[in-house]
């Protein structure tokens, strides 16, 4: 018998296989928690579960064959901790992101932050259609954006100073795009080959490539799942306050005009992917910054 109709209705409260018992799943932007939360969880997880928690593919702590009659307390309990009940049906549920900044050489954008923001904006709003945003701050792309109906991409070109190149080399060894020649005894930059990592920036012992254009690729319509598709590249935009005011167009025009039932991308393709590009930039600052 369910205890509490509105809390079980709940996305992140998923019914297991014998119907009386739910795994209950966590909001937790970027899978970042404190040890106190932590502890807090465990104490739940023994108070109302099997004493075992599992890590969920998008970054979250789900407590497993918790008995639907007490859902109403352990949401109060989960709340109080600040690990409320995440989302997971037709909503936006839990973003992801990679450490970012915050500790990975390779990064050029504060993931774990863009998330929180985001996180904070949109977490758990009820859509026609799963909404699943993901970020990477760089094209290693470590938590799949492309693989989500919103991805974002943190990318940086690289721009060698002329006249400088000492044509030691050390940049053409770490780029692993084969991107970079050396051409009478200085580098030159293929762009067409290169991704936009900015490892090479880092690697010159010299200094003398420069960091231009740091700027956040958007992507729209990809997922995971039965039917996987690879997301299509929105926009280019310089600030993250660009990127929020880009995902928020975006959720609301899925809000209102997506339809449920169906795969976004699919939906991409009928509505024709640059008139919807068009709407959805329109008075966005930079559609795609200078080079
Ligand atoms: S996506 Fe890039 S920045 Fe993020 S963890 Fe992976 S390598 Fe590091
Ligand atoms: S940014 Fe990355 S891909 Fe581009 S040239 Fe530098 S190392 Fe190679
Ligand atoms: S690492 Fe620096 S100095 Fe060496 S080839 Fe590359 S750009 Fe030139």
């Amino acid at each position: 018998m369910i205890h509490n109709y509105g809390v079980h209705m709940k996305g992140g409260v998923i019914t297991e296989r014998d119907s009386d018992y739910c795994t209950v799943r966590t909001r937790m932007p970027a899978g970042v928690l404190s040890c106190e939360k932590m502890r807090g969880l465990a104490e739940i997880a023994e108070k109302y579960g099997t004493g075992e928690v599992h890590l969920t593919t998008r970054q979250t702590v789900e407590i497993p064959h918790v008995d639907q009659r007490v859902i109403e307390e352990i949401s109060k309990d989960l709340e109080e901790n600040g690990t409320p009940i995440g989302s997971e049906r037709d909503e936006i549920v839990n973003i992801v992101a990679c450490p970012g900044t915050e500790r990975c050489k390779y990064a050029n954008i504060d993931s774990i932050g863009l998330a929180k923001r985001l996180d904070s904006a949109l977490f758990g709003k009820t859509m026609p259609v799963k909404l699943r945003i993901s970020v990477s701050a760089c094209p290693y792309a470590c938590t799949s954006p492309i693989l989500n109906e919103i991805g974002i991409v943190g990318r940086i070109n690289p721009v060698r100073v002329p006249g400088l190149c000492t044509g030691c080399g050390t940049c053409v060894e770490y780029c692993s795009e084969s991107a970079i020649v050396l051409k009478n005894g200085a580098c030159v930059i293929n762009d067409d080959k290169c991704v936009q990592c900015g490892i090479c920036i880092q690697s010159c012992p010299y200094d003398i490539i420069l960091s231009e254009n740091l700027h956040y690729l958007i992507t729209v319509g990809g997922r995971r799942g039965r039917h996987p598709q690879l997301g299509r590249e929105l926009v280019e935009v310089s600030s993250e306050n660009e990127v929020v005011a880009v995902i928020e167009k975006l959720v609301y025009w899925i809000y209102r005009r997506a339809w449920s039932g169906r795969l976004l991308s699919d939906q991409l393709d009928d509505l024709h992917f640059e008139k919807f590009k068009k709407e959805i930039l329109e008075g966005i600052n930079s559609e795609k910054p200078e080079k």
